[in-house]
């Protein structure tokens, strides 16, 4: 099964991905998360991507499906794919067809997270996650039950992400409004989309991606 985690910055997408990752075995495709390692790696695509990410504004589309088409490679044709914060425009949407058809893949779900924007600011500016497992905390909502101790893998070293401020939320914010949300009549074309309250708290989102997966490809 190929699904897709539609919402903006914060609606939840990382966290309904990581639960589906270890639900079903299906694989995250962020291609935030892959564009941090290479960012974090100096390569190529990480120093031409890093000035723009800072901004919040959107890396290039041909960089973002070079990335994705590379890890579908790389993940052989049994393992579902949850493309998470990919595709970001409708030529990206595009892109993953051809991508997906190049891999006999085909998109069986998109599900787009709705929420409120005003409390998205809250939900971004306050999250951080573990520097060793990736565990997702956030500083009103989600403490670890141990002060400074990872609840899943016991490091104690945590992160923010750089982009995490409020002058760039409301830019990533702008963007997904701008440049994302068209997608949606592409794919509510296809009738594939289900719309998920994401201001639920997490077990209930989840409960409803699920219910969405049970009814199959
Ligand atoms: P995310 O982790 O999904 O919030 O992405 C963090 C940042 O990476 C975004 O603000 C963009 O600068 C960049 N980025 C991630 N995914 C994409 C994409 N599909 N298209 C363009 N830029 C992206």
């Amino acid at each position: 099964m190929n699904i897709i985690l539609l919402g903006p910055p914060g609606a939840g997408k990382g966290t309904q991905a990581a639960r589906l990752v270890e639900h079903h075995g299906m694989r995250q495709l962020s291609t935030g998360e892959m564009l941090r390692a290479a960012v974090a790696a100096r390569t190529p695509v990480g120093i031409k991507a890093a000035e723009v990410m800072a901004r919040g504004e959107l890396v290039s589309d041909e960089i973002v499906s070079a990335l994705i088409d590379a890890e579908l490679v790389a993940m052989g044709p049994a393992t579902g794919a949850i493309f998470d914060g990919y595709p970001r425009t409708v030529a990206q949407a595009e892109q993953l067809d051809a991508i997906l058809a190049g891999h006999d893949r085909k998109l069986d779900h998109v599900i787009e997270l709705l929420v409120d924007e005003d409390a998205l600011v809250e939900r971004i500016t306050g999250r951080f996650s573990c520097s060793s497992c990736g565990e997702g905390y956030h500083d009103t909502h989600k403490l670890p039950q141990t002060p400074g101790v990872c609840d899943k893998c016991g490091s104690t070293e945590f992160a923010r992400r750089k982009d995490d401020n409020e002058e760039t939320v409301r830019t990533r914010m702008a963007e997904y409004r701008k440049k994302t949300a068209p997608i949606l009549p592409f794919y509510d074309a296809r009738g594939i989309v289900t719309r998920v309250d994401g201001m639920a708290d997490i077990g209930a989102v989840t409960d409803e991606v699920e219910g969405v997966l049970a009814q199959g490809a």
